[in-house]
C-alpha cells in the first residue's frame, strides 16, 4: 500500500498500540487518537503468553517487559476443595524454546508504559475521544470531543468493548453482560508475612474461579481476579469499590491455602463482565477493527489481549503487503477469524488449562512470520 496512505488508530490500546507500532516501520504515517489523557496505572494485571511475546520481541520492546514483569516458574490449576493440582505446566528455558518465547505477567500498567515505547514519539494524540465519523469518497473524517477533525484514508477501530468505530460500521449494539463480575485486588507481597505462594495459580470452583498471581521478578506485588457470577448489573458504571469481607464470603467455602491470601487482600474492586457473540465481519469501507472492537471475550483463557496484539501484528502486514484496503482487509479477515472464534469458545467453555490440555497452537503461534490465508472464495467460482 502507498506509504501515503493517511492511517489513523483509534484506541491506545494493547491491539492500537501494536498496529501502530508495526505500520510505522513500515514506513507508514500512523497517529493514535486515544480519548484518555494520559495512561494511567489501574489496578490490574495481565498475562501475555508466547504468542504476544514474539510480538512484542520484533517491536523492540520484549526485554523491557521481561524486565518489568516475572516470568512465573510455573501456572497451577488446582481444586477448590481437596486443593488438588488438576493441572501443572512448568515454565523454563525447554518451555521457552519449543513456544519461541516466555510466558509472563504484568501489572496492566507497566506494560502500557513500554508499549509507549513501541511508537514513534508524540504519535499518540491524547485527549481525543472519537464521538463521529463521516465516510466520502475521498476521505474519512474523524470528529473529537475536543472539536478537532482529522481526515484520513483509513481508520483502524482498536478501541475496545465500546468501540465507536464499531457502531459506526456496524449500527449500535451494546455489549453482552454475561451474568459474572470479577474482584480485583493488588497488594505487597509482604502482608503475606513470609507465607509462601506459587508464581501463578488458578483456583478451580463449580461456579467460580480464582487466579493469584505475582506481577513483578521481585514477587513484591500480588494480583488476585476472583470471578464469581451475579445474575444482574445495574450500573453504567466500569467498575464499584468492593471489600474483603465481600471477596471472602464469595469464596468461602474455598481451600485454606487461598482464604489465607484472600484475609489480607486490601483495595478490592468489583468489575462486571462483558463480552459479545461472534461476529465475523471485522470491515467494511475504509474501515477496519481488531481486538476488543470486534470480538471481546470472557476473560477466562487470558486471551483477550493476545488476540488484540496478534490481529495488530496480522493486519499491519495486510495492509504493508497490498496495494488495495479491501483486498487488505479480506486477507486479514481470513487469517483472523477461525483462531480467534476458537480462543472466544474455549474462554466461554473456562476449560483452559483446567486439566491436561495442547498449548502448543496457541503458544507456538507466531503472527509475524504466520503464512497469511487468502479471502475464502465464493463457490463456484
Ligand atoms: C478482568 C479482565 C482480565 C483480563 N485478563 C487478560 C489477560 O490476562 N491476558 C489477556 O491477553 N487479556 C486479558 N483480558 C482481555 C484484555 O484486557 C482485552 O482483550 C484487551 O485489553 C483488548 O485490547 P484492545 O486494544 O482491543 O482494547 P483496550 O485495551 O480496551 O483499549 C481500547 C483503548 O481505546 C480507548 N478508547 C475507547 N473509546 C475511545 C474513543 N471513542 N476514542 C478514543 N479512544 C477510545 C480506550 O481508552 C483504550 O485505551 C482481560 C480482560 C478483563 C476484563
Amino acid at each position: 500500500m502507498n506509504r501515503q496512505t493517511r492511517i489513523a488508530v483509534v484506541g491506545a490500546g494493547l491491539g492500537g498500540m501494536t498496529v501502530a507500532g508495526f505500520l510505522q516501520r513500515a514506513g507508514f504515517a500512523v497517529t493514535i487518537y486515544e480519548q484518555a489523557p494520559a495512561f494511567s496505572r489501574i489496578g490490574a494485571g495481565i498475562i501475555l503468553s508466547a504468542n504476544v511475546m514474539k510480538v512484542l520481541r520484533r517491536l523492540g520492546i520484549e526485554q523491557m517487559i521481561v524486565d518489568t514483569g516475572i516470568k512465573p516458574d510455573s501456572y497451577i490449576s488446582r481444586a477448590w476443595d481437596t486443593g488438588e493440582t488438576m493441572y501443572e505446566i512448568e515454565f523454563d528455558a525447554a518451555s521457552e524454546q519449543r513456544f519461541g518465547g516466555p510466558y509472563l505477567n504484568i501489572h496492566r500498567g507497566d506494560l502500557h508504559a513500554v508499549l509507549e515505547k513501541g511508537v514513534a514519539p508524540g504519535s499518540i494524540a491524547f485527549n481525543h475521544r472519537l464521538v463521529a465519523l463521516d465516510e466520502t469518497r475521498d476521505a474519512i473524517r474523524l470528529v473529537f470531543d475536543n472539536d478537532a477533525k482529522v481526515d484520513a484514508d483509513i481508520v483502524i477501530g482498536a478501541d475496545g468493548i465500546n468501540s465507536k468505530v464499531r457502531e459506526y460500521l456496524l449500527g449500535p449494539e451494546p455489549p453482552r453482560y454475561i451474568g459474572a463480575v470479577a474482584h480485583r485486588a493488588i497488594f505487597p507481597t509482604e502482608v503475606l508475612r513470609g507465607y509462601k505462594i506459587p508464581d501463578c495459580t488458578k483456583w478451580w470452583g463449580p461456579d467460580r474461579h480464582l487466579l493469584a498471581y505475582f506481577m513483578t521478578s521481585k514477587r513484591d506485588e500480588v494480583y488476585v481476579i476472583g470471578v464469581v457470577p451475579r445474575p444482574q448489573w445495574n450500573s453504567d458504571a466500569a467498575s464499584r469499590p468492593g471489600s474483603r469481607e465481600e471477596l471472602i464470603a464469595d469464596f468461602a467455602n474455598f481451600h485454606p491455602d487461598l482464604l489465607r491470601v484472600l484475609e489480607v487482600t486490601t483495595d478490592v474492586s468489583v468489575w462486571p463482565i462483558y463480552d459479545r457473540e461472534r461476529h465475523d465481519r471485522w470491515s467494511g469501507g475504509r474501515i477496519v477493527l481488531l481486538g476488543d472492537a470486534c470480538h471481546p471475550m470472557r476473560p477466562y483463557m487470558a486471551g483477550g489481549g493476545a488476540m488484540a496484539i496478534e490481529d495488530g501484528a496480522i493486519l499491519s502486514r495486510c495492509l504493508a503487503q497490498f496495494d488495495d484496503t479491501a483486498e487488505a482487509y479480506r486477507w486479514y479477515e481470513a487469517t483472523r477469524v477461525d483462531r480467534v472464534g476458537d480462543v472466544q469458545r474455549i474462554s466461554i467453555e473456562n476449560s483452559w488449562m483446567r486439566g491436561p490440555t495442547d498449548t502448543d497452537w496457541f503458544y507456538c503461534y507466531d503472527p509475524c512470520v504466520v503464512e497469511l490465508k487468502p479471502e475464502p472464495k465464493e463457490s463456484g467460482q
